[in-house]
């Protein structure tokens, strides 16, 4: 099984989406079950409703899974899981205050060394220890830290060896007897038979300390890891919440298909014979191994391209919109036009708003008498003459006031697609001009 094991703790970051995507593309190749795990163990941090925002999101980019499941339920289980690691001496419960942390914290910064737990609690004496019990003195459960190095093999970073230094003895219940991170985490990837696991690879590190819980354990059953490279913005920084384009909902609000944002993030950082594809498509060829190893830099203006390209396949604009059938050819003119779905709906929104634009009033006046007065013709051409011997414009002068008449623009589409397309309701929006 594979699994998408989001923290409902805010917004959905475009890396968690794409790390979303790969493990729905590895799952089908595999022929594997997907499972969505909410990671809901940080009561503190969870907020109220982004779990639906998560599983809407998947949906809506079409990633399919076979089951969810919140890792608090497994609570139970992480709390038998560390009292046997602590019966077995292979964990130990730890009384040190957060005010002894923070001074071997700060102690380690003054001599420039990363902090490690100083091992204090591992070795205390019986005596000590059920007096401590019996004074009902709070207590964590940290795991004690490997006696050799852990090695694996990551599908794209290639081999990987940590030290027990960077390991470290690390907590694995909080004194309110929840589980860390790491500890559920390893313990759910067990429960639930993951075979791979893709995250981002800001998790790199907690991987030897997942694989050295599950090796206490006695789990002997390999999982196998693949780290994606972290996306960086314009700046060449890693993408974060203060970037707008980070945020799944923002590009969506800006108008970007759902299916045009999973084509961009499969893309990124591979390289294909096509550039242009679904989802489903991308099953058929993608490669995880292949992933380049090299933090991939998020383009927006690619991102519009393709874009543009689905947008292409769009077929009823108008129902998209929410407007009359009429205006399904205007609809596909302004859609060439734009590289969102906002930008067809902005240009949309203004052709029925009256013209603020000085610079041509006064032949716009002209023209706009012109039309109103006289029977449309069928061909552009037709009606061309007839309105430039009737009103003597030419050039600039004709064109582009005949354009604000139609889009409200002066730059925009041919007008005499604008004109084919509009011309059942062209007087209609002229006179809101
Ligand atoms: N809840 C973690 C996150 O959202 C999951 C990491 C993992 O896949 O193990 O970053």
């Amino acid at each position: 099984m594979l699994r998408f094991a989001p923290s409902p703790t805010g917004d959905m970051h475009i890396g968690n989406l794409r790390v979303a995507i790969f493990n729905y593309i590895v799952a089908k190749q595999r022929k594997e079950k997907y499972l969505v795990r909410i990671e809901d163990t940080d009561k503190e941090r969870n907020i109220e409703g982004k779990d639906k925002e998560i599983l809407d999101i998947l949906n809506l980019f079409g990633i399919k899974y076979d089951q969810v499941v919140y890792q608090s339920g497994n609570f139970h289980l992480h709390g038998e899981m560390a009292n046997r690691l602590l019966k077995e001496k292979k964990a130990f419960a730890c009384f040190c205050t957060e005010a002894d942390i923070n001074f071997e914290r700060e102690k380690a910064k003054i001599e420039k060394r990363p902090y490690r737990y100083s091992g204090k609690c591992e070795y205390l004496d019986e005596k000590t220890l059920q007096k401590y019990i019996k004074e009902n003195k709070k207590y964590v459960v940290r795991i004690k830290k490997p006696d050799k190095n852990i090695k694996f093999k990551d599908l794209i970073k290639g081999e990987m060896e940590f030290s027990p230094f960077e390991v470290d003895s690390f907590i694995i219940l909080r004194a309110d007897k929840t589980p860390t991170y790491n500890f559920a985490c390893a313990i759910d990837d067990m429960i639930y038979d993951i075979t791979l696991v893709i995250r981002g690879e800001d998790h790199l590190s907690n991987t030897p300390k997942q694989i050295h819980i599950r090796h206490l354990i006695g789990y002997d059953k390999k999982i196998e890891y693949a780290h994606l490279p972290i996306i960086l913005n314009a700046e060449g920084k890693k993408m974060s919440k203060r970037d707008n384009a980070s945020s799944v909902k923002w590009l969506l609000d800006e108008g970007f298909l759902p299916e045009a944002i999973a084509n961009y993030l499969i893309l990124l950082g591979n390289s294909f014979e096509k550039e242009i594809f679904t989802l489903e498509e991308a099953v058929k060829f993608f490669d995880l191994t292949k992933i380049s190893r090299a933090p991939a830099k998020f383009d927006i203006e690619k991102l519009k391209f393709i874009n543009q390209q689905h947008l292409k396949k769009l077929t009823d604009l108008f129902k998209l919109f929410k407007v009359n059938k009429i205006y399904e050819n205007l609809l596909e003119i302004l859609r060439d036009e734009s590289s969102t779905l906002k930008e067809i709906k902005e240009k949309f929104n203004k052709i029925f708003e009256k013209s603020e634009d000085e610079e041509f009033k006064q032949q716009r006046e002209i023209l706009k008498k012109e039309i109103l007065e006289n029977e449309l013709e069928e061909s552009y051409d037709d009606f061309k003459k007839r309105v430039m011997k009737n009103t003597s414009l030419k050039g600039k002068k004709l064109f582009m006031p005949l354009r604000e008449l139609l889009i409200n623009e002066k730059h925009g589409a041919e007008i005499k697609d604008l004109y084919t397309a509009m011309l059942q309701y062209l007087k209609e929006i002229i006179k809101r001009r």
